[in-house]
């Protein structure tokens, strides 16, 4: 078993890091202020190929793969993870088209998405609640050659900001009839709805999107007709689980370096309270939660990478690197006193932060419902 990272991951992560420096680290103050996303920003990592990663060359994409993912949302979200989680869901949002589309759709698809040229998100979660992707209420109807689609999304990662958003919708009376649509927003009848204000990730756009006799032709279902929530899952698991939990190292990334830097320098009884035990095992836990998340999220990339069936593994990163970036961010507070909570520090964002990647793909009930199924199987 070989740990190492390959020199062209090496390359990678460095790149990402000065990048996320350089570029985004003198935007965060004010997407704090103002909730929005620095286009410019985006426009620059698409510029760098960040939006094909995990597309082939083929199409247009880069074609790293889902380790390489996994370093540079780790390292852009170890500046801001409100960033990272907007690119990790044009990833999660091409990555259905990748798994679920056909050739056709591919190709028309993901050029632009690779290259940034257009965004994507996946739309799953409605008012009716997310956990249960069977209790959607929007409906599809098939009349000639268009399907007439209907309904409200909610909470839906760049929904104001996508150009391509993969839908799911009800397609038969059965129960589990449900289909996933590619859905351009150009189509008349979509709209995008209310714009959340959030306690964290400020700056990225999650939002409604709103279908209304939303007309798109039937060439836009992806897969067959009642198989739209294997193809939603399909991407969520294999990019939107892994994404969030990639943010969830980058907060735990920034976490140790916020909570050493500050221990070092705050001086107490005339020494620097890194010096005190107490202290010193809240940052050691830190680490630790730290190395471990990393752990299970490389190997459940690695995973994807090697074509390997990897659900449970890939719950396993996702519940643990998000609640344990909670934990980080919440040590990383206690660490920094009164500090802690004001603004000019960025543990109380960091916690804000973590908080969101907790729902964000599936909360960590349903990945623990997910990880169960392999030790009873
Ligand atoms: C930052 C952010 C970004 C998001 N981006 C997207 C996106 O791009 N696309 C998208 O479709 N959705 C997105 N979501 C929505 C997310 O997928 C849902 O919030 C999540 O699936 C949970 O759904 P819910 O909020 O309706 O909670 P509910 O499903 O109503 O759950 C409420 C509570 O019940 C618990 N629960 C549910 N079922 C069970 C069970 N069987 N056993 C035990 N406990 C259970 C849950 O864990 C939770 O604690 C995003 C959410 C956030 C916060």
């Amino acid at each position: 078993m070989d740990f190492s990272l390959t020199q062209e991951h090496e390359v990678l992560r460095q790149s990402m890091k000065e990048f996320g420096e350089r570029v985004i680290a003198p935007k965060v103050r004010e997407m704090e202020e103002t909730s929005e996303m620095p286009m410019d920003v985006m426009a620059e990592m698409a510029k760098l190929g960040m939006m094909g990663v995990t597309i082939p060359r083929d199409l247009g994409g880069t074609g790293l793969g889902h380790l390489a993912r996994m370093i540079m949302i780790e390292e852009i979200a170890r500046i801001s993870a409100a960033i990272g989680m907007s690119l990790q869901m044009l990833h999660t949002g091409a990555g259905a088209i990748l798994g679920g589309g056909n050739d056709e759709q591919r190709k028309k698809y993901l050029p632009d998405l690779a290259t940034g040229l257009r965004f994507a998100t996946l739309a799953v979660t409605e008012p009716a609640g997310g956990s249960d992707p069977f209790a959607i209420q929007t409906t599809a109807k098939l009349e000639g050659d268009l399907y007439t689609i209907s309904g409200r999304k909610c909470f839906i990662e760049n929904s104001h900001l996508a150009d391509i958003h993969t839908v799911t919708a009800r397609t038969g009376e059965g129960p589990r009839d449900i289909s996933t649509f590619i859905v351009d927003k150009d189509t008349p009848g979509w709209r995008p709805g209310r714009l959340e204000h959030k306690m964290g990730l400020r700056g990225s756009q999650v939002g409604e999107v709103i279908l209304e006799n939303c007309k798109v032709p039937k060439e836009n279902l992806l897969g067959a007709e009642g198989q739209g929530v294997r193809v939603a899952l399909g991407g969520i698991s294999a990019y939107g689980r892994p994404g969030t939990a990639a943010c969830g190292l980058g907060i735990l990334n920034g976490c140790l370096e916020a909570a050493t830097r500050f221990a070092k320098e705050r001086i107490l009884y005339g020494k620097p309270i890194a010096e005190l035990q107490a202290i010193q095992w809240n940052i050691c836990d830190i680490y630790l939660d730290l190395e471990t998340s990393r752990l299970l999220v490389y190997r459940a990339a690695w995973m994807l990478d090697t074509a390997q069936r990897a659900d449970a593994e890939i719950a396993a990163a996702k519940f643990y690197a998000t609640e344990a970036a909670v934990r980080a961010a919440k040590k990383t507070m206690d660490i920094h006193g009164a500090y802690g909570c004001m603004n000019e520090y960025a543990a109380q964002r960091y916690y804000r932060d973590a908080q969101l990647l907790i729902s964000a793909a599936g909360t960590s009930e349903i990945q623990r419902m997910i990880m169960v199924r392999k030790p009873l199987s």
